[in-house]
């Protein structure tokens, strides 16, 4: 396989090959790994091009730290970043079926059919909802953000635009103000430049639903004319909604496209509407996972987790006791995505909950 793999360069332990999509200041590739020959999707920003957008280059980064957060069925892994002078590489799992807007296109009426955007729209909320419950708004959703794999499930792509919206200190949501995203699939909060939150995901979540419901958006104007845009959302100007779909899916539908962010449906209300009711199974949103209690971790996981992941005991100790201090960096996340997977391979070591075990050495 690897004498036959036909690639450009190597980068890493990887061959790249051919070219997958181009984004605005990215091109992914398909590469192989050299040992494994494991086909894997490598993103790679060019440095000096990201530096003519300062938000870019600002964030170039962000994204990989944000993906290594997250560990769920519907969002694409992160496998590996590789920094070099020139280039930033992101190595993610390879997912080959397209994207949904080129589904919807293909497709015979340009459109998808109901029970197929019951599923993908399920496994959206599950990891959107997952992503919340992280912290992590995506900011960026859209059909072409959508990737299909072989067995048709959604895998979302492209956090260049997520950002973290935690606050541990009373668990509501910082607001942001940045703008960012396509304005046609952006809520109106965010058109507005109000404050938002993560209901702004919520509502692309519902621009998605109707895009594969009817092969088009729910408000069109001349490009770049956000006042307009704005304005017809506001006047619930919407575009037509087909007539053959079930009276609870148009009623969830317009549940997302609600404008008041206040009254927007939320993820766990929508995973719990009636559309889903006929999946036939339980369907239940997967948390993210919770910090263990800092008394519950015996000194040898500490003395182990701070060697082996090269962190300062001071670092954990304040990820684990004074999360405030670290709300709004990824230490908080990265130090409890580890402990988990630390204590759930070694549940023994768990077991032995006596005084803090963090004090001074
Ligand atoms: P944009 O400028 O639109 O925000 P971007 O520069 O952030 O794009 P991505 O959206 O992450 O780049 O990726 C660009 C394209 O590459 C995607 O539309 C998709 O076709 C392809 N792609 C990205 N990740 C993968 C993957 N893991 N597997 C297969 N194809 C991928």
């Amino acid at each position: 396989d690897i004498i036959r793999y036909k690639h450009t360069k190597r980068v890493g332990s990887f061959l790249i090959g051919k070219l997958l999509g181009t984004g605005s200041f990215a091109k992914v590739r398909e590469g192989m790994h050299i040992h494994t020959s494991e086909r894997i999707a490598i993103k790679a920003v060019d440095k000096n091009k990201a530096k003519d957008d300062s938000y870019v280059f600002k964030n170039l980064r962000r994204e990989a730290r944000i993906m290594q957060l997250l560990s769920h069925p519907n969002i694409i892994r992160l496998l590996e970043v590789v920094e070099t002078e020139n280039s930033y590489y992101m190595v993610m799992e390879l997912v080959s079926g397209g994207d949904v807007m080129h589904h919807i296109m293909s497709s015979k009426h340009s459109c998808l059919d109901e029970h197929i955007v019951k599923k993908y729209i399920k496994q959206i909320i599950t990891a959107i909802h997952y992503m919340h419950e992280a912290g992590i708004i995506h900011r960026d959703l859209k059909v072409e953000n959508l990737l299909l794999d072989e067995s048709n499930n959604i895998k979302i792509i492209d956090f260049g635009l997520s950002n973290f919206i935690h606050n541990p200190d009373n668990m509501t949501v910082n607001m942001v103000q940045t703008q960012c995203g396509s304005p046609a699939y952006a809520a109106p909060e965010l058109l507005g430049h109000k404050n938002y939150g993560k209901e702004v995901d919520v509502w692309s979540i519902g621009v998605n639903m109707f895009a594969m419901l009817a092969g088009s958006l729910p408000y069109v104007v001349e490009p770049y004319d956000i006042t307009a845009l704005h304005a017809k959302i506001l006047d619930g100007r919407i575009n037509h909604i087909p007539d053959n779909i079930t009276s609870s899916c148009k009623d969830l539908l317009m549940r997302f496209l609600t404008p008041d962010p206040a009254k927007r449906i939320t993820l766990p209300e929508a995973i719990e509407h009636h559309w889903f009711k006929d999946l036939g199974m339980n369907i239940s949103l997967v948390p993210y996972p919770s910090f263990p209690q800092y008394e519950d971790i015996e000194r040898s996981v500490v003395v182990h987790i701070t060697e082996r992941f090269m962190l300062d005991e001071n670092e954990l100790i304040s990820a684990l006791t004074e999360n405030k201090a670290c709300n709004t960096s990824c230490m908080y996340h990265l130090v409890n995505l580890r402990l988990q997977r630390y204590l759930k391979s070694k549940p023994a070591l768990h077991h032995v909950p006596t005084k803090p075990v963090l004090e001074s050495r």
